[in-house]
């Protein structure tokens, strides 16, 4: 089975992402080759033949001629999957080639049955999974953040492509740093995070207490942040801030894929959840199975002591 990985490059950096492509290509034993709109000398590690276009010329950014250029390869290679990080970059190109290829898309896959040929997918919050299978031979998928291991290594053939034809009515002007505010989670050594098992705002307290008695910073997870309970820029995780500190303690978060991929790094991982099935217990290195608005007060008080 045929593979053709769509790699991002960004500000003049290939992005960590695009190895977590060739690391589901690896996994699933596929016979894969690479595209990238690049710089000439960009630093690409992959084993294998990397199509690249000219960012200088195409923009680091442009969804007309990037999925011209992508569609190029496309003849060329007659990939049988075509795969895109479930990012804003794969979000924007992946669903328009789908459309102009007529082949079915699949978004957030984070597991594979080769043998199926059928995408797993999260649902219901990620709570559930659901298999899907495309009706069509050839499919374009995203794979979610974190779902598969990056593997960076060996040198590439470079192969390079150009559409002198190709056409867009958009411009590419720049990228925009999001203004920096609220703390850096990433240089913090202990974090205890707030996950949605501690119910309401007021109990945001209760895992704070424990930061403060660890001398940590509070961490939290996407619904809290949603729902108000903490600053935005304590959020960890895939569209938080990717986190590796010697001690994570995370109260009353299940674990879900997009938690794991801002956390999972962390020295020392500390789980506390009342279900004892929650996913977290797989990368925690202590899970107490508690109701944490019990057992984080007293840990807490012990800790002062
Ligand atoms: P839940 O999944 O609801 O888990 C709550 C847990 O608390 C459960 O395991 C429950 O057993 C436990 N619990 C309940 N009560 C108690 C109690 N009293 N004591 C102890 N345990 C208790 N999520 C992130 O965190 N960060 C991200 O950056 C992020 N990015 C995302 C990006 C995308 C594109 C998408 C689709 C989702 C993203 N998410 C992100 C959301 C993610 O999929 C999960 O929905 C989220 O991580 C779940 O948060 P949670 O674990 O706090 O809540």
């Amino acid at each position: 089975m045929k593979a053709l990985l769509i790699g991002e490059y960004k500000q003049g950096k290939v992005e960590e992402s695009s190895y977590e492509l060739v690391g589901f290509a690896k996994q699933f034993g596929l016979d894969a080759v690479m595209f990238f709109v690049a710089d000439d000398g960009a630093e690409i590690k992959f084993d294998g033949k990397v199509y690249v276009a000219d960012a200088g010329k195409y923009t680091e950014y442009n969804p007309d001629l990037h999925k011209a250029l992508i569609e190029e390869v496309v003849n060329k290679e007659n990939p049988d999957l075509i795969v895109f990080s479930h990012s804003s970059y794969g979000w924007d190109i992946a669903f328009r080639v789908a459309a102009d290829l007529k082949v079915a898309a699949i978004s957030e896959v984070v597991d594979f049955n080769k043998d199926e040929k059928t995408f797993i997918v999260p649902c219901c919050n990620s709570k559930f999974r659901r298999e899907v299978k495309p009706k069509t031979d050839k499919v374009v998928v995203t794979l979610q953040g974190g779902a598969f291991q990056p593997v960076m290594e060996g040198s590439p053939q470079i192969e390079k492509i150009d559409l002198p034809e190709a056409k867009s009515n958009v411009e590419f002007l720049g990228f925009v740093e999001k203004e920096k505010t609220g703390v850096d989670l990433t240089s913090a050594e202990i974090i205890v995070s707030a996950g949605r098992g501690v119910g309401k705002k007021e109990n945001v307290e209760i895992v704070k207490a424990l930061a403060d008695a660890l001398g940590g910073e509070l961490g939290a997870s996407r619904p809290v942040v949603d729902a108000g309970w903490v600053d935005p820029s304590r959020q960890v995780g895939t569209t938080g801030q990717i986190v590796a500190p010697k001690l994570y303690i995370a109260c009353g978060i299940s674990g879900a894929i997009q938690h794991l991929a801002g956390m999972k790094k962390s020295n020392f991982i500390v789980a506390i959840n009342k279900d004892k099935d929650a996913p977290i217990s797989e990368v925690a290195d202590v899970f107490v199975v508690a109701d944490l608005l019990e057992f984080v007060p007293v840990l807490t008080e012990k800790l002062k002591k």
